[in-house]
């Protein structure tokens, strides 16, 4: 096979930096919403001719296959992949340096094509290579392995060593470096360096920040602390042996840690969040430690891929009704005249197959004919999956008198999160106590192929989150371009989604008890309407679809950032 005509000696190209990027199904070089998030974003990107480059690590050993036992405990595997399989090996090799040892880098390409046939190359950074010592032949292996200076060494192989490559490789004149999160920022130390040597200098100055800042544009995903990675700054130095950096704390702050989250505001011109809320919430936690002055940061509310997450039966559904929607997503408004019943029918295939799934899965015997409520996604305190289960007494209650109810979970805990493993465990141990008006399953291993099944084949998208830590969520944004209606807490994206009875419905959070708002809103308004009102539940559906499809996808999206970010 010839490699694609890829041209990397325009000076337009944008290289987009990521920790993870969701290519395919059987490449498991992603965690969850922001490793989805990227893979939306290369796709809309190819689709759009946007002249990309994206770069990540192989992840030779995945994330991991999410077990659960008996109890309901979680047990992580690793996944093996064949990268040769997917992707192709380029001759290029750089290195970095790691506690004064040369770790030695190749470079796998995968290819993306758009759908009018634009191909933008995925360049996967690969440290496992004979000629490295063991222990830094694994620095590719895990996404979001190991401890804090596993962290700190692939950071430096993404951001440092993903710039080496891209040089490697040809590309000599970027136009914008993209930090698709903090976990690129190193990228930034590169430029000013590459930036000092070719003015013959031994170390940068505020010139090169300057320079580095027209080059460079930062996007931010997250509230919650964790998210924000933090290294001990002697650490640092003594990783990278190097002191220089940090006599620059304006760029390289604060006192004693070197935080990545600062130093990619510090070293871009551009900055954003992924929902109006968010930014505003990040304005106001990212405090410049000068405090003079506040980061500029804008919103780009995030997306969903059109062409990834529509369920067969709703493809057939927009080709005959809406062509050209591929290309055009802001036509699927025109999905307000898609007559009812094609849309029920539609819902209806795609729910037995992901009624099917259960049922293979399990021996819950889940019924295609009852309300089914959708929620999956990361298992973590602050998502709140057991919000629905605070009162079972209630919501058997509501089952018994407004119809039987299922609910399918699924969700990954991070390895290291006990608590979110608890609450995977407890939603196992409640089933029996919900039988038989509800039905509760949790799938295991929550994937691409699940994802895909569970938020186009549920009646209802549940989110629970605790205001404001949900930076946007995107699982509601593929279920309403399935026609699927979101309950869900005012935060993220739905502050802009959602209209009250016309796209979804909202669960009061600013009360004491959000349960109850819940329980008032399935009672009173959704399971009703379901059940007596099929007509106007359906008109909820295309609305859903109409409204929030044609806004809530990657093309919109990636046009935002071309214009604000990339060719502004
Ligand atoms: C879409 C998706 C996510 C992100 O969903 P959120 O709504 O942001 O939680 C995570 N994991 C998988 C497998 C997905 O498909």
């Amino acid at each position: 096979m010839n490699p694609p005509s890829l041209n990397p000696c325009q000076g337009d190209t944008i290289a987009y930096f990521s920790m993870e990027i969701a290519l395919e199904p059987g490449m498991p070089t992603y965690s969850g919403g922001l490793g989805m998030l990227a893979g939306d974003t290369v796709r809309s990107a190819a689709d759009l001719r946007v002249p990309m480059v994206a770069v990540t690590l192989v992840h030779r050993r995945g994330y991991f296959r999410q077990h659960l036992d008996p109890s309901g405990w979680q047990t992580e595997e690793e996944v093996a992949w064949e990268v040769a399989k997917f992707c192709q090996e380029l001759p290029e090799r750089v290195q970095v340096s790691i506690e004064g040892r040369a770790v030695h880098i190749r470079a796998w390409q995968y290819i993306v094509t758009g759908i009018s046939g634009h191909v933008l190359p995925i360049i996967l950074l690969d440290a496992d290579l004979p000629e490295n010592a063991d222990w830094d032949r694994t620095l590719t292996h895990y996404l979001y392995g190991g401890d804090s200076h596993y962290r700190l060494c692939q950071e430096i192989i993404l951001g440092m060593g993903g710039v080496r490559m891209l040089r490697a490789l040809g590309y000599q004149q970027v136009r914008r470096f993209h930090l698709n999160e903090g976990h690129a920022a190193l990228l930034g130390v590169e430029l000013l360096d590459e930036r000092a040597r070719s003015f013959n200098r031994a170390v940068f100055n505020t010139e090169d920040v300057q320079a580095v800042r027209e080059q460079c544009v930062f996007t931010t995903h997250t509230p919650v602390p964790a998210g924000h990675d933090k290294f001990p700054l002697d650490h640092v130095a003594h990783v990278l042996d190097r002191s220089d950096l940090f006599t620059m704390s304006e760029v390289f702050c604060c006192a004693d840690e070197l935080n990545m989250t600062y130093l990619a505001l510090n070293l871009c011109h551009y900055v954003n969040g992924v929902a109006k809320k968010h930014a505003e919430v990040s304005r106001q936690m990212l405090i410049p430690h000068d405090g003079l002055h506040h980061y500029q940061i804008d919103s780009i509310t995030n997306g969903v891929h059109l062409g990834t997450w529509t369920a067969p039966s709703f493809v057939q559904l927009f080709d005959r009704h809406i062509p050209g929607w591929r290309t055009d997503n802001a036509s699927l408004r025109s999905a307000l005249r898609i007559p009812k019943e094609e849309i029920w029918r539609a819902h209806q295939a795609a729910k037995a197959r992901a009624i099917d799934e259960v049922n293979r899965r399990t021996n819950a015997h889940f019924d295609p004919e009852v309300f089914t409520i959708g929620f999956a996604r990361r298992a973590t305190s602050y998502k709140r999956a057991d919000l629905i289960l605070t009162d079972p007494a209630r919501l058997r209650e509501i089952a018994t008198c407004q119809g039987r109810l299922q609910i399918i979970y699924a969700g990954k805990a991070h390895p290291c999160d006990e608590a979110g493993k608890k609450i995977i465990q407890q939603i196992y141990q409640m089933r029996d106590s919900l039988r038989p008006e509800v039905l509760v399953v949790y799938l295991e291993n929550y994937d691409w192929e699940l994802g895909r099944l569970l938020t186009a084949g549920v009646d209802l998208w549940l989110n629970t989150p605790l205001p404001p830590m949900e930076a946007s969520g995107t699982s509601g944004m593929k279920a309403a371009l399935n026609g699927v209606p979101s309950l869900s807490v005012l935060d993220g994206w739905w502050i802009e989604g959602c209209i009250e009875g016309f796209t979804g419905w909202s669960i009061d959070d600013t009360v004491k008890d959000p349960a109850a708002s819940l329980y008032h809103q399935l009672e009173n308004v959704i399971l009703p309407l379901y059940h007596y009102e099929r007509n106007h539940f359906i008109r909820v559906m295309r609305h859903a679809i109409a409204l929030n499809a044609s806004h809530f996808n990657t093309q919109r999206m990636v046009g935002e950032y071309t214009v604000k970010a990339y060719f502004e």
